[in-house]
């Protein structure tokens, strides 16, 4: 998105202000990052007209272009709409009853594990699992399996059984046995039904759970809206489990639902294992819709934490790939300044792994140290034009700064990624960068 609007923004450079013009070029960007990760395009008009109400007029901070500027305000009101409402659940009722409602595929029976695991785990909840979804003997066995798996009660549900009949005497069980926690796990279809919709109704008329959670598929595209329409008329849910957000899916079923239902999503699917499960994050899932990863908090730090000017600077030599060791060196002698650095240095693209490769125990500012270390034994030539730095210059440079090699080659390779990185981020220029990389 960002080198998109790069590029849209060519034209308007160093105005100061967003304007009809600019705010319409951005938000065509904007728009269609949002269909691309798949939101709905009703949703996408609504929410591109309100940042457009806000963006217009509003000062272009310095250190951003106007492309840069609206992006930050989407990002913010993006995290605001799907943040708006408390997240997680209530859990002060004992028993604590959880509907899991949706189409098939979308992953009630795994959510429904995942969720007995993590609130055992986090609250120390005792979870009863009621498979009631008795249309296919497989849906069962698997709830069973989980159960097995998790080593807690399930419900003996047979196919012969009435599901209504199922969560009824499944209440009783629970209590028997003292547990607090009893997730309902319903048949889906593949797509919406009458008969199925009747059947929700009753089970949430017999057990009246607390929450009655819709399950979606994150990889659910258009479509998302009118399921989730479906489900929120005839039950009313009462908030959101998006799914399988460990593949490339962007996640803009999140935005399609909450706008549709007004409900948040509250736990997130990020993976096949009973332990792949989070609570939801909306600025996560807002910087993810737009496909821009953390560099939005990026330009944010970069603009209250480092000087603007140096900042704008530091972009535009970013951008025409210039930025060299020597520049890396002066800026990180800023930084260390500027104290916080491991959040800082988390963000730049690359350095969390300089950091992991340390192990826990090392210390950012260890890190800082060896790396201004490493860098000062190189010449300034080396520092110019790192690609001038062969394996007995690395030699050299490891014995002169007290590292091994492979140090100097983590520093080197991670700068490589670094400015790659930089420079598609900031829109910079067609040719090769400095390293001969392909941007
Ligand atoms: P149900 O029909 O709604 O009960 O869906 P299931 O729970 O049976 O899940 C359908 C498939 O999606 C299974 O193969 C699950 O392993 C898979 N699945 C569910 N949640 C996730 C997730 O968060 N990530 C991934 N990768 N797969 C998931
Ligand atoms: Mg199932």
């Amino acid at each position: 998105l960002q080198e998109r609007l790069g590029n849209a923004f060519q034209k308007f450079k160093g105005q100061k202000r967003l304007d009809e013009d600019n705010v319409r070029e951005g938000l065509r960007e904007v728009r269609l990052a949002l269909l691309e990760a798949d939101v709905n395009f009703k949703v996408v008009k609504g929410f591109v007209d309100q940042v457009k109400e806000r963006a217009l007029g509003e000062e272009v901070m310095k250190g951003l272009n106007p492309g840069q500027q609206i992006v930050k305000i989407v990002n913010e009101e993006l995290t605001e709409l799907l943040g708006g409402e408390q997240q997680g659940l209530d859990l002060s009722a004992k028993p604590l009853k959880l509907m899991m409602v949706g189409l098939q595929g979308s992953g009630k029976t795994t959510s429904s594990g995942k969720l007995a695991l993590y609130l055992r785990k986090h609250h120390g909840r005792k979870p009863y699992l009621v498979p009631a979804d008795v249309y296919r003997p497989a849906a069962i066995d698997q709830l069973h399996t989980l159960a097995r798996q998790l080593d807690v009660p399930a419900y003996p549900s047979t196919t012969d059984m009435n599901p209504v009949d199922i969560c009824r005497d499944a209440m009783v069980k629970a209590a028997e046995l003292g547990c607090d926690l009893i997730l309902f796990d319903t048949a889906g279809r593949l797509h919406i039904d009458e008969t199925l919709m009747d059947e929700l109704g009753n089970i949430r008329q017999a057990c009246s759970p607390q929450e009655i959670l819709f399950v979606a598929d994150a990889m659910t595209g258009q479509d998302a809206v009118t399921v989730a329409e479906a489900f929120n008329d005839k039950l009313g849910i009462t908030g959101v489990v998006l799914t399988k957000m460990d593949g490339d899916a962007r996640g803009g079923a999140a935005l399609s639902i909450k706008t549709v239902t007004g409900r948040s999503v509250k736990f997130v699917g990020v993976g096949e294992k009973l332990s792949d499960m989070e609570l939801f994050h909306p600025d996560r899932i807002a910087s993810r819709i737009l496909g821009m990863g953390d560099m939005m908090t990026l330009i944010e730090k970069a603009q209250s934490e480092i000087d603007e000017d140096e900042a704008k600077a530091m972009a535009e030599k970013m951008a025409k790939a210039e930025f060299d060791f020597e520049d890396f060196l002066g800026h990180m002698r800023k930084l260390k300044k500027l104290g916080s650095m491991e959040g800082l240095l988390k963000m730049i693209p690359g350095m969390g792994n300089v950091m992991k490769q340390l192990g826990k125990d090392a210390l950012p500012e260890d890190e800082m140290r060896r790396t201004e270390a490493i860098i000062s034994s190189m010449t300034r030539q080396e520092r110019r034009q790192p690609a001038l730095i062969n394996q007995s210059r690395k030699e050299r440079i490891a014995r002169g700064s007290g590292v091994k090699v492979a140090d100097v080659n983590v520093l080197i390779k991670n700068f490589k990624q670094m400015s790659k990185v930089m420079q598609a981020m900031m829109g910079g220029g067609k040719k090769k960068g400095k390293f001969g990389l392909p941007k």
